[in-house]
């Protein structure tokens, strides 16, 4: 249940209320960014009745909240969550490019593709320390010293960083070196390390698992909003389904299926929902088009020598050729870049 506060509403009519949903075993949280106050009842099996809170001074009104997941529902908040990063804006009218090589694979490498990214327009730069691969003999990551080299990268381009951590420790890791949490697909349903990352001061990116529906998505972001941090990012990144003419199948339709029901942004990967470099300038302006709110793909400066995914990766030229297209796109979806 979601209950709206009155526009005049004091601290102490505030309390009352949590002190209500407390005393009643509940747990009460702040609905940030809200145009009113707002506190969000989450922890209720059964329904709450609204009269309950409804006499109660200063409250405008209580409304039931239909859908499982509550925290990052449009029901608990109206507007889009803009979440600012090193002052990099994500959501609402602002889109975003990350961009950046599959893995860190050595500084050279990592700053010179750093360098060419952030020239061609990308807001973040995205590369990983730690690498999810289907082969436990494939190249796994540098660990951290790859996050070393990553902090380097936002010295020298004044990007922020966006980063994969596979389990609880690498969370602690990212957390000193980086600036967004990445979570892949593998990893969508690992309830612990979704808590571990709800209690983060950082926020995160939160990849669609492979068989994974949007309601499954939208719970594993509830998982992190539960444990007090809001500050997630959706992403598509494609899905198994039966067509082979691709690595994924990028669900595109899912991106406006997610703006009606969440109030979070949700970004678009078309590198591994395609898994080739000529197929990933379509697709990312079509994920603008259908109201993604950014795009993440994978660019390497000498791909056929990338030591991951370098089928899908783009050439750096190719990459500053779609930014291009992508801000030629940004009114016409009312959105700045
Ligand atoms: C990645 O982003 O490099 C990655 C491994 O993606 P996913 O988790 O979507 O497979
Ligand atoms: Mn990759």
């Amino acid at each position: 249940m979601l209950i709206v506060m009155d526009k005049g509403v004091t601290d102490r009519e505030i309390q009352a209320v949590v002190k209500r949903i407390e005393d009643l075993g509940y747990k009460a949280n702040p609905i940030p960014g809200a145009q009113r106050v707002a506190i969000g009842i989450t922890g209720n099996q059964t329904p709450l009745d609204p009269e309950e809170f409804e006499a109660m001074p200063g409250v405008k009104e209580a409304i039931r909240v239909t859908k499982p997941y509550k925290l990052v529902s449009r029901e608990m908040k109206g507007e889009d969550t803009v979440l600012s990063v090193r002052g990099r804006e994500v959501g609402g009218r602002h889109l975003a490019v990350i961009a950046g090589p599959c893995a860190v694979e050595n500084e050279e490498q990592a700053l010179a593709i750093g360098q060419l990214v952030a020239a061609a327009g990308a807001n973040f730069f995205r590369g990983g320390a730690f690498k999810p691969r289907t082969s436990p003999y494939s190249f796994q990551g540098l660990g951290e010293p790859g996050l070393r080299i990553l902090a380097k990268v936002r010295d020298a381009t004044g990007l922020p960083i966006v980063t994969e951590a596979m389990d609880l420790e690498a969370v602690s890791l990212v957390e000193e070196y980086a600036d967004v949490i990445q979570i892949g697909a593998r990893n969508m349903q690992n309830f612990s390390l979704l808590k571990r990352v709800g209690k983060s001061r950082l926020p995160v990116f939160l990849k669609r698992g492979i068989a994974a529906t949007m309601d499954e998505l939208l719970m594993s972001a509830e998982y992190v909003a539960a444990e007090g941090n809001y500050r997630i990012m959706l992403c598509e990144r494609g899905v198994r389904t039966f067509a082979d003419h691709a690595r994924n199948t990028l669900d595109l339709s899912v991106v406006p299926a997610v703006k009606h029901l969440s109030h979070l942004p949700i970004l678009v990967d078309p590198s591994h929902g395609t898994g080739r470099r000529d197929r990933v300038p379509p697709l990312a302006r079509a994920a603008i088009a259908v109201g993604a709110d950014g795009i993440m793909v994978e660019v390497h400066d000498h791909p056929e020598k990338a030591l991951s995914d370098g089928p899908q990766a783009m050439y750096p030229d190719q990459f500053a050729e779609l930014v291009k297209d992508l801000r030629a796109m940004a009114p016409l979806v009312s959105r700045t870049f």
